[in-house]
């Protein structure tokens, strides 16, 4: 299941979106974002029969994605972003 998180307004689409059928539950992602977004929980809240852990992102970052995330966008000399890379099973993926 992909769980989108984040929102569109005037100046773009701002979305961090988690596919849960790759997701593990490592918490990786969540060591890795220096705006500390990320959360594992053990209840999936968009799939609650789900057997094992999934990252979230914070809800109350859900919101603010443009500027949690400014620290970190692309440009051609800045690498990778954190998350996206950090995660080893590709489950990430930002609107960016
Ligand atoms: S790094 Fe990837 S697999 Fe690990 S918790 Fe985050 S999204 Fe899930
Ligand atoms: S782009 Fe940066 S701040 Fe945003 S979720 Fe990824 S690691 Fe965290």
């Amino acid at each position: 299941m992909l769980a989108h998180y984040g929102y569109q307004d005037a100046s773009g689409d701002f979305f961090i979106t988690i596919d849960t059928g790759f997701c593990n539950g490592c918490g990786d992602c969540a060591d890795a974002c220096p705006a500390k977004l990320f959360g594992v929980v053990e209840e999936d809240p968009n799939d609650p029969l789900r057997p094992e852990p999934v990252a979230i992102v914070a809800g109350d970052k859900r919101n603010r994605l443009k500027y949690e995330c400014h620290s970190c966008k692309p440009t051609s000399n800045r690498p990778p972003l954190p998350c996206v890379e950090a995660c080893k099973t590709r489950a990430i993926q930002h609107s960016w």
